[in-house]
Formats: C-alpha cells, sequence, structure tokens
C-alpha cells in the first residue's frame, strides 16, 4: 500500500471538503501531455474554499503553485512536491454587469467567456475565442491574438493573496505589458476579471470568430499536444519566421520537435518529456542567435 507523505496526510484532514488527489500526473492537466506526479492538487469549487485551501497551505507553510488550463506551462518529467491548485472549471460563473460589461470568473475558459458575450451582442472579446486557456491565465500573461490582447478590454481583477485575502486591481495596477502582468513579480491568484466591451450584432461578432478559428486551423498544429507559440515574439520580428528562416521546421529532440506546420510551435510527436522540450527549445534559440543574432525567449512558462 502506498504511504501518504506528511502534505497528503495533513492537507486530507485540513480540507477533507475539498477535492484532492495525490500522486496525480501533471500530464493529465497540461495541453503538452508532459508531466510527472504533483504531490497534491487540489480543485477548489468556490471562492471561500479557494481561501479556506490557501489559509491551510500557509499554516503548513506551503505556497501552492497555480494552474489554469495549463496550455502554456511546461511540468517536470520528476513532477512536483507540495501543492497544486487547480483553476479550470472550477472557479466557474459569468455574470453581466450592465449593458457593456461582464465579469466572468477565473477558471471558465477564454473560448467559453468570448461566446457568452457573443451571445449579449458584445464585441471585444473576438481576439480569445480559440485561444484554449483559462481567464486567469489569460489575465496573469496578456494573453492575445490576431490584434487583439486582454489589455485592451479588461477593467477590473480580482486577485487573491497567499492568505486569502482579496483586493481589486485596476488596469493600470495590472502592469499589463507584451504577454506579461505584474502577477509574474507580485504572486497573486486571479478570481475574476471584468471587461468593458462594446455592443455590436451578434452576426458580426460570431462572423469574426469564425474568422479567427479559421486562420488557427489552417496555419496551428492543433492535432498535436502544444503549449502555442512555444517562444515570445522577439523586438524586430517574428518567432516563427526566424525559426522558419534558420531552417529548423521539423528540428526534432526526442519526441518535441518544432512543427512543421507552424514554426513558432513545439510538439509532442508522442512520448516526448519535459527534457526533450527544453532541449528543443535552447537549441533553436542558439541556432537563431547564430544566424540572425536574436536571442528567442520562451513564452511557454517552464515550471
Ligand atoms: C493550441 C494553442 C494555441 C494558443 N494560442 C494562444 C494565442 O493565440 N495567444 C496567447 O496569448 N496564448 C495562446 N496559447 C497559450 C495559452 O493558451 C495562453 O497563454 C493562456 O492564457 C494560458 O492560460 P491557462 O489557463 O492555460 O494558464 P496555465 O498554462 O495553466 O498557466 C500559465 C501561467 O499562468 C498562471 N496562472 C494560471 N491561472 C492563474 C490564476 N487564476 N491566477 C494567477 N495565475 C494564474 C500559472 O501559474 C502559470 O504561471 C495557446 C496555447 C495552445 C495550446
Amino acid at each position: 500500500m502506498t504511504e501518504f507523505t506528511y502534505l497528503q496526510q495533513k492537507l486530507s484532514v485540513m480540507l477533507h471538503d475539498v477535492e484532492l488527489r495525490f500522486e496525480e500526473p501533471l500530464a493529465k492537466h497540461t495541453s503538452f501531455r508532459i508531466g510527472g506526479p504533483a504531490e497534491v492538487i487540489a480543485f477548489p469549487k468556490s471562492v471561500d474554499e479557494l481561501s479556506k485551501i490557501l489559509k491551510m497551505s500557509a499554516l503548513l507553510d506551503c505556497k501552492p503553485a497555480i494552474i489554469g488550463a495549463g496550455t502554456n506551462i511546461l511540468a517536470p518529467d520528476e513532477g512536483l512536491r507540495g501543492l497544486i491548485i487547480c483553476l479550470k472549471d472550477c472557479l466557474d460563473g459569468m455574470e453581466q454587469l450592465s449593458s457593456t460589461e461582464i465579469r466572468v470568473m477565473a477558471g471558465v475558459t477564454m473560448t467559453r467567456a468570448a461566446v457568452y458575450a457573443a451571445n449579449l451582442g458584445l464585441s471585444g472579446l473576438e481576439f480569445a475565442h480559440g485561444i484554449p486557456g483559462t481567464v486567469g491565465g489569460g489575465v496573469y500573461m496578456n494573453a492575445g491574438a490576431y490584434g487583439g490582447e486582454i489589455c485592451q478590454v479588461c477593467t477590473q481583477v480580482a486577485v487573491m493573496d497567499f492568505t486569502g485575502e482579496i483586493r481589486i486591481l485596476n488596469n493600470q495596477d495590472m502592469g499589463f505589458a507584451y504577454r506579461h502582468s505584474r502577477l509574474e513579480e507580485e504572486s497573486g491568484i486571479v478570481v475574476y476579471a471584468e471587461f468593458a466591451l462594446q455592443k455590436a450584432s451578434q452576426e458580426s461578432i460570431r462572423e469574426r470568430m469564425q474568422e479567427l478559428m479559421g486562420k488557427r486551423k489552417a496555419s496551428q498544429p492543433l492535432d498535436l499536444p502544444s503549449a502555442g507559440s512555444a517562444f515570445k515574439r522577439p523586438a524586430g520580428g517574428y518567432a516563427a519566421a526566424l525559426i522558419d528562416q534558420a531552417g529548423l521546421k521539423g528540428f526534432q529532440v526526442g519526441g518535441a520537435a518544432i512543427s512543421t506546420k507552424h514554426a513558432g510551435f513545439a510538439v509532442n510527436l508522442g512520448g516526448a518529456t519535459a527534457a526533450d522540450v527544453r532541449s528543443l527549445l535552447a537549441q533553436v534559440s542558439d541556432k537563431v542567435w547564430e544566424q540572425s543574432g536574436i536571442r528567442l525567449e520562451p513564452e511557454v512558462r517552464i515550471w
């Protein structure tokens, strides 16, 4: 019989009414389908449960890691000790606040938020339709696509600190920049975000969402596990173009490769390890540097 660790024993008593899983493979919770076992993963079903988890983990001197939909994370092969809190589909719910404003809980996917807005005849989140992450993850890293970005429409964010207290930050407070928010420096958990949108016809919003989804399907390797763009857009160029020019489409390390369809994507061809992906990204970055003098930085969060 497997022996429980100290943390597993303590949390199963202190959080007996919260869904907990022990030694759960992170590969099940990341779009790369990579990552070893997590000592404990908690799935809070409400803001109160999230607050309780944080208070209990603070008592145990354990700072949890946060995962949304895991679509921008490379999790380690050896797994992670400690507590992970998974928010996708857990902190759920959306509401209309005024004729043009909505509030979306952090665990809702960006695609669902975009469809909700479209059904209300509200334009501004079309770009988010097709980004597979959660609103919490999107706010954390100011997700964007096709000219749209979270920072253009997000007015307020409720952030819980690791003692379980909530504060409200406005757009300026969030320190949004390209694929960045202040939450990367100052830890905190997005509980919900509010968006100011514009009235438009449902038909025109849906048309735009379909057009963008068509572009994604035509250009991205959506049939293979990945974490989206592997590298941030560097100043003075596009990562995909630089990788393509360096002749690296299809370049492979173990089970990981640069997509032959879109050079900006690193994909898992089957059985890739985190070590394969890390080595692939490092070699691609070095080769692009040798060819162009431009250093590519990973966009994917390497845990
Ligand atoms: C096929 C594909 C296409 C993609 N296309 C795009 C695109 O067009 N544009 C784009 O920007 N991205 C894209 N991505 C990447 C990814 O979907 C986004 O970065 C998304 O915002 C990540 O959200 P997530 O919930 O999956 O976050 P995760 O991957 O779970 O986490 C990412 C980071 O955010 C933190 N985090 C997550 N939730 C919270 C929270 N509630 N509070 C605080 N911190 C949190 C995590 O700790 C981690 O550091 C794509 C990915 C894939 C697989």
